[in-house]
């Protein structure tokens, strides 16, 4: 059976997550041992600390959640004893489940001596206890027997059947707050943390050879557009952009807004030339936009972009890299903008 100490670690995992889903906490070691701290309610004055705090901002920032780790759940600020709390959790549900396939194992090694000791009495020769009371007296047994193996597996399923939905419900939020702390919300693409997470991870890749290039995209005169049609309108025009990166986006492809009205597009695989061609394609898609203010009906100004681009170069930093891109941009506005540069 499942100990109680585990249930309640499964109960406070499955409140802990959406808490932090909630209020857009990345999952890291610290900010999840004050969390389950928090929905343990082992300690009221920290609770009432973190109720404080989000009613202020509406999120624990992440300096604020480094203090009350260190003065409530880890007073020696030793961050590994949070990770080794996470992976216990895990390891008693997982134990839970070893348990019970144990129980049921034996129960199903029980259940097969007592149909060898059934064949045995069947095959016994007659005059040797084999009357019809002692056949019935079989049957009975084995009656007996298969129903608590029944039991048993009935059991084991059911704990089975609510691990894997425990499981896939965590996976499920972990997922909700991957996106969260990785997508802008404002355009519909990744977000920054998401561009240096991924490109940090492709450049070693791209170093073993996997094609890798980078495009910056910087929308032209933004500034112009906002002070014509309003802050709010630019805003709705960054998602009609980050829409259209989206939709240009297959395979291998990731876009991401970069910062402000500047946005990134990475390609892994592939050569040089497709990544030219689809951001051509995209750039002429911009200008062609017919875009119209949807509250006032009003026809807005046509936008564009300038695109600079570059193909990773074995033995540059991730850090080169980007500035090479940038680099490119660079070009491409100073040569006009709504066009493409490219370094060679
Ligand atoms: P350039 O062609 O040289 O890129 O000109 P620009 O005006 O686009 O560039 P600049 O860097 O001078 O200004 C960027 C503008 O982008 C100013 C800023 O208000 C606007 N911007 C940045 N982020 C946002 C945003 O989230 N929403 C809106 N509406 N505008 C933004
Ligand atoms: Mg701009
Ligand atoms: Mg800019």
């Amino acid at each position: 059976m499942i100990s109680a100490s585990v249930e309640k670690a499964a109960e406070r995992l499955r409140k802990a997550v959406p808490i932090m889903v909630k209020h857009g906490i990345p999952v890291t070691p610290v900010n999840y041992a004050l969390w389950y701290t928090y929905v343990s309610n082992d300690d009221p004055t920290l609770n009432r600390r973190i109720d404080d705090i989000v009613a202020t901002y509406g999120t624990v920032p992440f300096s604020r959640a480094a203090d009350l780790f260190r003065e409530h759940v880890s007073p020696d600020g030793e961050h590994d004893a949070a990770l080794t709390r996470v992976k216990e959790d895990l390891e008693k549900m997982v134990q839970g489940i070893g348990q019970e396939l144990n129980a049921s194992l034996s129960g199903t090694r029980d259940f097969n001596s007592l149909l060898d000791e059934c064949s045995r009495d069947l095959r016994s020769p007659p005059g040797t206890g084999n009357s019809f009371e002692d056949v019935f007296g079989t049957v009975e047994k084995l009656l007996q027997g298969s129903t608590a193996m029944h039991e048993s597996s009935a059991r084991f399923e059911q704990k089975l059947k609510s691990a894997n939905a425990e499981i896939r419900r965590l996976r499920d939020e972990m997922e909700a707050l991957r996106h969260n702390v990785m997508h802008d919300e404002l355009t519909g693409v990744n977000n920054r943390r998401a561009f240096d997470t991924e490109l940090a991870q492709l450049t070693p890749q791209a170093a073993r050879g996997v094609p890798l290039h980078l495009a910056m995209l910087d929308i032209d005169h933004f500034k112009q557009f906002n002070d014509r049609f309003g802050h709010q309108v630019g805003d709705r025009v960054l998602g009609v952009v980050g829409k259209q990166l989206n939709d240009t986006g297959r395979l291998g492809v990731s876009a991401y807004r970069y910062g402000g009205e500047e946005f990134a597009l990475v390609f892994c695989g592939g050569t040089a030339h497709q990544a030219v061609d689809l951001c051509e394609n995209l750039r002429v898609s911009i200008e062609r936009l017919a875009l119209k203010d949807n509250r006032s009906g009003e026809r807005l100004a046509q936008i564009s972009i300038s695109i600079g681009m570059a193909s990773y170069r074995a033995g540059e930093s991730t850090e080169e890299f980007i500035a090479r891109a940038d680099h490119s941009l660079y070009k491409a506005k100073q040569s006009g903008r709504n066009r493409l540069c490219r370094e060679e």
